[in-house]
């Protein structure tokens, strides 16, 4: 099922965001993950695509068996970074002829150990050539992302508030949001989108926090801030990773419960791969 139905449905729509593991032993261990948050009713899960590019092949390989084998809906990442025109092209082929209804059309970010995004010679340059490469080709539903704390290369908020409207013009049915952990930038984008007559969902993408130095490397790198409250929280348990887990499950969940009230269309999960603190925020919000 598309994006664009799966939204449409009445109720929250769940989804969950999974990145490709590096060995067998942690496909497995994913594909296991899979299987217990499937009792969760997602509506759909997602597999990211490497920085700069570098899981292209296993990104693909990882949604087609999702897709064959979990009886789950599936969307795959796809970024401009690190790959030329006809490469990007070739890739929604693939999607396209295994079945892959679903993908989000991204910026991508640098590989790793540079900071620097350069586009690739013959490559696109912004998300939005890829929307309109996808939709060109047809078949697909697509998002995009957005970033409630304005996205660390934008010129301004007003302009990077116009490159996601320039995106949903292109075809567009959703925009899934980069973590963050103060509501109050979630609600001011969702108002400010809506002023530009944008009117496809804006999914809030939540991190359930794993660890202090893992959340402390994220938001880093997205320019995420941490709020003080939660910033005491950490600094308590900086060293305890299961400690850690019970601060994220809390502080999710209550982020969560105040997203649900405000009305938001659906919760992205960035799971990384496990499923514990989602099984447990499902539980804490009734879902
Ligand atoms: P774009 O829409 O291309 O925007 C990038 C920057 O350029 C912004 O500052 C924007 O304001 C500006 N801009 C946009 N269009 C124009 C234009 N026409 N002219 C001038 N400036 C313009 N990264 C990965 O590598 N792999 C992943 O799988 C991945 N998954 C993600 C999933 C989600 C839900 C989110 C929120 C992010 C994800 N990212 C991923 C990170 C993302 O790709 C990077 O943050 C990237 O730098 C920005 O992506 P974008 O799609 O917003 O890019």
């Amino acid at each position: 099922m598309k994006l664009a139905d799966l939204y449409a449905r009445p109720g929250l729509t769940l989804s969950v965001e999974f990145f490709p593991p590096k060995t067998d032993k942690g496909e497995e261990n994913l594909f296991n993950e899979i299987e217990i948050i499937k009792r969760l009713n997602p509506a759909f899960c997602s597999v990211t695509y490497g920085a700069g590019g570098s899981t292209r092949e296993k990104t693909v390989e990882l949604v087609d068996r999702i897709h064959r084998e979990c009886r789950l809906e599936v969307m795959c990442h796809l970024t401009v970074v690190g790959q030329s025109k006809d490469e990007a092209r070739s890739i929604l082929k693939k999607l396209k002829n295994k079945g892959i209804e679903n993908i989000i059309a991204l910026g991508g970010d640098p590989p790793q150990g540079m900071t620097d995004w350069q586009p690739h010679p013959d490559g696109f340059h912004y998300a939005v050539e890829l929307v309109r490469e996808a939709v060109a080709l047809g078949g697909f539903s697509v998002a995009v992302a957005g970033f409630p704390e304005v996205h660390p290369r934008a010129v301004s908020r007003a302009s990077d508030l116009n490159y996601v409207k320039d995106k949903v013009d292109a075809g567009a049915v959703a925009i899934i949001t980069q973590l963050f952990f103060d509501n109050d930038d979630y609600y001011r984008y969702v108002d400010d989108l809506r002023k530009l007559g944008i009117t496809v969902p804006i999914v809030p993408g939540v991190l359930p926090i794993l660890s202090v130095p893992q959340v402390r490397r994220f938001t880093s790198l997205c320019c995420a801030k941490i709020p003080p409250q939660l910033e005491q929280q950490l600094a308590r348990v900086e060293n305890d990773d299961d400690a850690a887990v019970e601060v994220g499950i809390e502080y999710a969940s209550r982020q969560c419960e105040a997203l649900i009230k405000f009305g938001a269309p659906g919760l992205h999960f960035y799971s990384l791969n496990k499923s514990r603190s989602l099984q447990a925020i499902c539980k804490n919000l009734c879902l």
